[in-house]
Parts: structure tokens; C-alpha cells; sequence
């Protein structure tokens, strides 16, 4: 049998999909009334859709495809795991060469005070472990009231009940009764967005102390861990002041509290550095990745667990009643020993911090010139540009305005390029392996993009300044 990917017209698809298909974060009804895009393939940056369109994938996916689509030996490495041992579990005292193998390879890529890995299925299900863990940990010091967790407004950490609750987003939060107990939400390190009236070091130090604030609201005996992302990446591409981390460290280390550093998406060189940790100088106690994991190629997370946090669990806890059948399965930990592999073996990370990263920036920054972008900002190679419709004043357009929306539609529809709007922030995250000249290209379309958006909101009476 063969069973191609793209027999039908887009139409079909799309009425399939409608009649069937329920998204994730979508609004179904009007997603319906104008029909999805079809992807049906990709090579490198490059996706291709159901109308034979080349689209640059300035964003890897949803942050994850770091190694760049099209890498056959990802796939061979899959399909002769699935030949030999399809599944089986890791929970009655068993293993299996590929899990034992990553979890070796991972943890000698990790930072040195980190040993150990669990494995997840998703960045959801590795937070939801993480705020098992860090409790866990606690009972077995004899300090079963560090419950609490802190974390921070308009972080992202997933969408499980416990994922969407440590994240600090409040539009997930208006909707059925989230977050969940046990939670208390800090302001974020977001120069551009909260703090402009103030030096940026300053402000950054002020929302780092918010954390020692509220561990002593809520009492250091009842604070288990903060959380949070080295630079948020769905809030924004939000890169805290260098002042920040610092601060954070040492009052965790101070008020004895777990320190976790999401890693989602800033590991796997996303930074700079194999770690977002590495690129802010933190050392976190347990540390929860995925996305970059496997490069998207089949999906797994993960948690790193540090010694601090293992010796205790593995002394006291006895059986930790915990885990996810697909824990270490097979095929993801094929795709990610391969996936890292060509990270180590083509230097990625290295490319980013020396090459791609600093070209990429430099270019990126160089839109700041145009009349509707009040800052370009890039880490590695995870960058965020702010429209404005002042740039003197940086005043933004109001909601309705979609300027944001109305950009990123562009970019796709017009310039063949995928951005991604959080309101009126464009974010970008390409593949690693990205080169000079498609590096050109990308910000040739995005400056594109601002350009069409100015006409649009334009011909709309929208009043730009
Ligand atoms: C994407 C993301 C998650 C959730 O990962 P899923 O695989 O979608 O569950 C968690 N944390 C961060 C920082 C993320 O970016």
C-alpha cells in the first residue's frame, strides 16, 4: 500500500480538517471559515504547502526543529529502532539500549552537576514532573510544607493543568478555572514591555527581588521552587537584563528554594549554548527540556535532575509513583541520539554562538530603522521585534488594530515567510542550521512584511505616526 501524503486538493483537506480536526489554541469556528494551511513537506528552513508554495520557517516548527527538516538519518535511525524494539517499558526494572544510551549522551552534554534525566513525553508532562519532584524532594529533607511554587506572569510551561497553571499567561487562565493551588505569579523581567522608564539593569534587578517578596508573603517554609524560562519564548523572546539571573541565584540560594530552569526551548544551543542556564550563569536543580530534545521529530521531554536534588530522592523516597508509559520510548530516544549527534557532529552550537547567532542579530537589529518597529532584540538565534505605532514615544497600537495579526498574515500569505504575533511582538526561532544567505532572506521578507503591514493599516485608516 502506498500512502502518499498529498493526493487531494487543498480544498479537500481543508474541509476534512474542518469537519474533523479540533486544534490546538484555536479558535475553531473562524479557523474553519477560512480553511487551514497544508504543509506537505520541508527541507532545511523550507517548508513546502499543499499549493507547491516555498515557505522560509523562520520559527523550526514551534521552536524545535533545531537541526532543520530532511534529516534522513533521524528517520533510518527511527525506523531501525521500530524494526528491532518497537516499545517497551521502563517502569519494572527494565531498559532498553536506546534509553540508556540517551540518557548517557544527554547528561554528558548537560551542565556537570546534572546526572541524571527522566523521560517525558512533552515540556507539559515534563513540568507537571518537575512540580512532583521538587515536593517530593522536600518531604524527603523533612520540610513537607514547601509546597508552593513561584513562577512568573506571561511565562509559558505548557498546557496540562499544572503546565498551564505555572505559566503566568492570563488569557489560559480566564478559562476553566485555572491556575490551579499552589501557585503564586511574580512580574517578568520585560525591559521593553513594563520598565522603560528605568535603566534597564535597575529594572531587572527590582523584578528579580519580587522573588524574595514573595518568599517572605508566603513564608520560606512553604516555597518549594521557582520556575522559570532562561528567555521566555511564547511570552515573547522576553531576554531579561543581565542583572536578573544573578539576583534570581542567590535568592534561591539564600532562601533555600528549588531553582528550575525551563529549558524547552533555550536548550539544545537555541542561546548560543547548549543551555540557557550556561548563557544567564545559573545552576538549576532539576531542568525540564524537550522540543530541541529530538528536534520535533518525534515527540519527548525530559527532566534533568541534579544531585542535589537525586541524592535525597534516591536515600528517602523509596518508589516514586510517577511516570508516563511512553517514558523513554525507543523511537524518541533513537530520534534524539540522532538529532544529537548531528548537533555535535556539525558543531550547531557552536555555529550559532560564532556564526549564525551573531549574523543573524546583527541583521535582525538592522530593523530597527523602520518606522514601525521600536526594538529588535535576538539571543542566539531566538529573536523579538516590537511594533509600534510611535517610535518616538514607543506607543503602541491599541488591540483592535491587530497590528501584530495583521503582520504575521503577511509575512506567511505574501513574503513566504512564518513568524509568529504574540500581540504585537514578532518572534522568530529558525532551525540552527540556517545559513548567511537564507539568514538575508529572512529579514529581507520580515522587512517586507512591515512594509505591507504599514500599507494595510494604512488603506484601513488606521493613524500610524
Ligand atoms: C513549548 C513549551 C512547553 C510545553 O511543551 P509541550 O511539548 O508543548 O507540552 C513548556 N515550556 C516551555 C518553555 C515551552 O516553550
Amino acid at each position: 500500500m502506498n500512502i502518499a501524503t498529498n493526493l487531494r486538493s487543498t480544498a479537500e483537506y481543508q474541509a476534512m480538517d474542518a469537519a474533523h480536526h479540533w486544534h490546538p489554541f484555536t479558535d475553531t469556528a473562524a479557523l474553519n471559515a477560512k480553511g487551514a494551511r497544508v504543509f506537505t513537506g520541508a527541507e532545511g528552513v523550507w517548508l513546502t504547502d499543499s499549493d507547491g508554495n516555498r515557505i522560509l520557517d523562520g520559527m523550526a516548527g514551534l521552536w524545535c526543529v533545531n537541526i532543520g527538516y530532511g534529516r534522513h538519518e533521524v528517520a533510518e535511525a527511527v525506523a531501525r529502532q521500530m524494526r528491532d524494539l518497537p516499545y517497551y517499558n521502563t517502569f519494572f526494572q527494565c531498559t532498553h539500549p536506546p534509553a540508556a544510551e540517551f540518557a548517557e549522551a544527554l547528561t554528558a552534554a548537560a551542565p556537570d552537576h546534572l546526572n541524571r534525566v527522566f523521560f517525558t513525553n512533552s515540556g507539559s508532562e515534563s513540568n507537571d514532573t518537575v512540580f512532583r519532584l521538587a515536593r517530593v524532594y522536600w518531604e524527603c529533607m523533612d520540610k513537607p510544607t514547601k509546597k508552593t511554587f513561584i513562577s512568573r506572569k506571561n511565562a509559558y510551561h505548557g498546557s496540562t493543568i499544572c503546565g498551564a497553571s505555572l505559566g503566568g499567561m492570563a488569557a489560559p487562565h480566564r478559562q476553566g478555572g485555572l491556575p490551579m493551588q499552589g501557585i503564586h505569579h511574580i512580574g517578568q523581567p520585560y525591559w521593553f514591555g513594563e520598565g522603560r522608564d528605568m535603566d534597564a539593569e535597575e529594572f531587572g534587578r527590582m523584578r528579580a527581588r519580587e522573588l524574595e517578596v514573595a518568599i517572605d508573603w508566603l513564608g520560606e517554609d512553604n516555597v518549594a521552587a521557582f520556575i522559570a524560562e532562561p528567555v521566555q519564548g511564547a511570552g515573547g523572546v522576553i531576554i531579561p537584563p543581565e542583572s536578573y539571573f544573578p539576583e534570581i541565584a542567590r535568592i534561591c540560594a539564600e532562601r533555600n528554594i528549588l531553582l528550575v530552569a525551563d529549558e524547552v526551548i533555550c536548550g539544545f544551543g537555541r542561546t548560543g549554548n547548549w543551555w540557557g542556564s550556561e548563557t544567564f550563569g545559573i545552576e538549576p536543580d532539576l531542568m525540564p527540556i524537550a522540543k530541541g530534545l529530538t528536534s520535533g521529530y518525534v515527540p519527548m521531554g525530559g527532566v534533568f535532575i541534579s544531585d542535589r536534588v537525586a541524592g535525597p530522592l534516591m536515600d528517602k523516597a523509596g518508589e516514586i509513583y510517577h511516570g508516563y508509559t511512553y517514558s523513554g520510548h525507543p523511537a524518541a530516544c533513537a530520534a534524539g541520539l540522532a538529532s544529537l549527534r548531528i548537533m555535535q557532529e556539525e558543531q550547531l552550537v557552536e555555529r550559532v554562538r560564532d556564526r549564525a547567532g551573531p549574523y543573524l542579530q546583527q541583521r535582525w537589529a538592522s530593523l530597527a530603522d523602520h518606522p514601525l518597529v521600536g526594538e529588535a532584540r535576538m539571543v542566539g538565534l531566538m529573536g523579538g521585534l516590537e511594533i509600534v505605532r510611535d517610535k518616538k514615544t514607543m506607543e503602541r497600537f491599541d488591540g483592535e488594530a491587530e497590528a501584530g495579526r495583521r503582520c504575521r498574515d503577511t509575512a506567511v500569505a505574501q513574503h513566504g515567510l512564518v513568524m509568529r504575533a504574540v500581540g504585537d511582538t514578532m518572534v522568530i526561532s529558525p532551525p540552527l542550521v540556517i545559513s548567511e544567505e537564507e539568514c538575508d532572506e529572512l529579514v529581507g521578507r520580515a522587512r517586507k512584511s512591515l512594509d505591507g503591514l504599514a500599507d494595510e493599516l494604512t488603506r484601513d485608516g488606521v493613524a500610524l505616526d
